[in-house]
């Protein structure tokens, strides 16, 4: 029995499967979770003294790599000045100054804990504001685990197959209308449906908590046109894209790529708090502005804009600049086309889909030409990922315990631990193949 064994046996007599969340209990791949007692830049180290090349970034914030220096030195500054005051501090405003500057349709912020906080808070103002109940989702798209965003939502479901979660009563899933994702007729039909009904559609920028899938061009502007043409707001998830995919997220991306439109809500998570729990909904000020104090919109919380955690935040986004933006995307095209070249080498079909940086594998001849939606990507060959998975784990590679998940790379996978992962593909390839 390995130490990572006994430590998942202790751990499921004190919690629920023995996890915090989840998908880290290894569902859907089988086998001993590992657990980590320390990390630094692309690598973390389990009990048993095993290192492993990370694939997973702590889902996202880790986008520097982990324990960056000088992220480790400014939470360490803001810590020996005191953990929380409850009380507003200068790096707060510095904090959503820099959200503000780097993303143009953003006027005023709120820090909140978590992606789910965020994602919460703005459905909730989309209500306040449009008087309406309805919100619009996509089938596969996971925001969050509050009650009435659970429909349909991707990953962790998916990786359990579960439709929804117990739990939610009727008359709250009632205010969630899902539709299929990429599918304009769908969208059209939805308002013919519910007219003066809906107070918001709600998207991940790129889809990547059912595997990768991005928004075919122009996706994403025909949701803001649409809602604006039906006085409706279009909230754009950036939990998992923003500050990841570049500066101003895929959002940014994807405006300088010609595709320009304005979400009314933003929200971001995971980077913004650089591997400390901030997350924040964003928009235009006339929206965020129906928020208490101001508006009747309530929302708050103990721990909101903590100093410590804003800290991590602030010295992670000050550190994101272009040519960490650059060596994520040349650290993607890299990885990506090993896969890819491992896979075809032992005739396994698949298909790679990408997001700037962001990329998963989606494994069968059934998905093979391509997957633009949650009903097609949940036919993919699960077990294929079980086996490389595994192989990649034993060659000391941590990918994420679920093929529906995106693989995570930081600024800090240098050529050394690029080499490590690609080392490892030709035999976890012949795994997936058999
Ligand atoms: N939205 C998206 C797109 C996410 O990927 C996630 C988490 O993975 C969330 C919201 C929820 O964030 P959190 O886990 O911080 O509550």
């Amino acid at each position: 029995m390995t130490h990572n064994d006994e430590l998942f046996a202790r751990a499921q007599t004190a919690m629920p499967g023995g996890v915090n969340s989840p998908v880290r209990a290894f569902g859907s791949v089988g086998g001993t979770p590992r657990f980590f007692v320390s990390a630094r830049g692309p690598y973390v180290t389990d009990a048993d003294g095993r290192e492993y090349v990370d694939l997973v970034a702590s889902w996202g914030p880790a986008i520097l790599g982990h324990a960056h220096p000088e992220v480790v030195a400014a939470v360490q500054d803001a810590a020996a000045r005191g953990l929380s005051f409850g009380a507003s501090t200068p790096a707060e405003t510095e904090l959503a100054e820099q959200i503000t500057s780097r993303v143009g349709a953003v006027e005023r912020v709120r820090l909140v804990s978590t992606g789910t906080e965020a994602t919460m808070t703005a459905v909730r103002l989309a209500r306040g504001f449009t008087g309406r109940d309805l919100v619009v989702k996509f089938s596969g798209h996971y925001h969050g685990h509050s009650d009435g965003l659970l429909a349909q939502a991707g990953s962790g479901l998916a990786t359990l197959a579960l439709p929804g979660s117990a739990g939610v009563p009727e008359a709250v899933a009632a205010q969630t209308v899902v539709i299929p994702y990429n599918d304009p007729d769908a969208l059209a039909e939805v308002f013919a449906q519910h007219p003066g009904r809906i107070a918001a559609v709600i998207t991940e920028a790129a889809a990547a908590n059912m595997g990768v899938v991005s928004p075919h061009r122009g996706f994403n502007a025909l949701l803001a046109r649409t809602c604006h043409d039906n006085g409706a707001l279009l909230i754009l998830d950036e939990v998992l894209t923003g500050f990841r995919l570049g500066a101003a997220g895929l959002w940014g991306l994807q405006v300088a790529a010609g595709e320009v439109y304005s979400p009314d809500l933003f929200t971001f998570g995971k980077v913004v708090g650089g591997g400390l729990p901030v997350a924040a909904v964003a928009g235009r000020a006339e929206v965020m502005e129906m928020l208490a104090p101001l508006g009747p919109v309530y929302q708050a919380g103990t721990l909101s804009g903590n100093p410590v955690a804003v800290a991590a935040g602030l010295a992670t986004l000050r550190l994101a600049d272009a040519a960490v933006y650059a060596r994520l995307d040349r650290a993607a095209d890299e990885l990506s086309t090993a896969v890819e070249d491992a896979l075809a080498r032992e005739g396994v079909a698949h298909v790679i889909q990408r997001a700037g940086n962001l990329f998963s594998v989606f494994w069968g001849e059934d998905v093979a030409a391509g997957v633009s939606d949650y009903e097609t990507a949940v036919r993919q060959e699960s077990f294929r990922y079980r086996a490389f998975f595994h192989a990649m784990l034993d060659a000391g590679v941590s990918l994420p315990p679920s093929a529906f998940e995106a693989w995570f790379l930081t600024a800090a996978h240098d050529d050394a631990a690029l080499e490590r992962i690609i080392a490892a593909l030709p035999t976890a390839a012949r795994a997936a193949a058999a």
